[in-house]
């Protein structure tokens, strides 16, 4: 089988930097290697997409990715995808390559809580994970799927809950869609597939203002008229805002 791990960058291929951070310096080949235990059935190819902290993405270039996943889907020599990046947005950018995705290839984002410099970094496990998702019996057809701490998620229902820990990524309404056990992917559940979207880049804008509305929240804080393409408000429950902010 053939498999192809797309790094973007993020901690998992993050090193020590001289300020006393990380930042991300490894390529895919670099990440491969660090993986134990991995089946010589499986040749794996490296695309090194960019090495950004995932905060760092922009519009355009999560649909350059999804562009290219969509590419290696239509080439029949590879039977999985695996994305490496930055856990910060990756809720976020894998929702999207989802919603532009209507292959049936395999395909699965990790990347890591801990970096490398760390007591037990947990990229190389996620990333064996990965591949052992992408190939495994049962993968096909799911959707884009988010492989951590041993749980396979459904793109379309995971979140990120927590900023250190190794657990965090969830799926509060379902749960995860399948579990690593051992050497084992064990299915378990499965959702509809998202529907589809055919994004036209010419028309993406990342010009939406997106507000959290609060307690007796100041109007002022609602952007003008033509500030924004768009306004996103979180309200409280269900929809409902406090008075005060419906005339703007
Ligand atoms: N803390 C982040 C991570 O887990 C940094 C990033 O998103 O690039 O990868």
């Amino acid at each position: 089988m053939s498999v192809v791990v797309i790094s973007t960058g993020g901690t998992i291929a993050s090193t020590k930097d001289s300020g006393g951070g990380a930042s991300p310096e490894l390529t895919g080949e670099d990440l491969i290697a660090s993986v134990p235990g991995l089946s010589d059935d499986i040749e794996l190819t490296t695309d090194d997409f960019s090495n950004i902290p995932s905060p760092q993405f922009s519009i355009s270039q999560m649909h350059r990715l999804s562009e290219l996943v969509a590419e290696y889907d239509r080439d029949d020599t590879v039977d999985g995808i695996i994305v490496t990046q930055g856990t910060d947005t990756l809720e976020e950018v894998a929702y999207f390559v989802d919603l532009c995705y209507d292959g049936d290839t395999p395909v699965v984002f990790t990347g890591a809580m801990r970096n490398p410099s760390l007591a037990s970094p947990d990229g190389p496990a996620n990333l064996l994970t990965a591949i052992r998702t992408v190939t495994s019996d049962g993968a096909r057809g799911r959707g884009v799927l988010v492989a951590f701490n041993d749980q396979v998620h459904a793109a379309k229902l995971v979140t990120k809950t927590h900023s250190m820990r190794l657990d965090a990524f969830q799926s509060p309404e379902l749960g995860p869609l399948a579990v690593h056990d051992e050497e084992t992917v064990r299915w378990r559940a499965s959702v509809d597939p998202t529907p589809t979207i055919d994004v036209d880049p010419e028309t993406l804008t990342s010009e939406v203002a997106a507000l959290t509305v609060t307690v007796d929240i100041p109007p002022s804080q609602i952007p003008e008229p033509g500030d924004f393409e768009a306004v996103a408000l979180a309200t409280t429950g269900s929809g409902h805002i406090p008075p005060g902010i419906i005339p703007p």
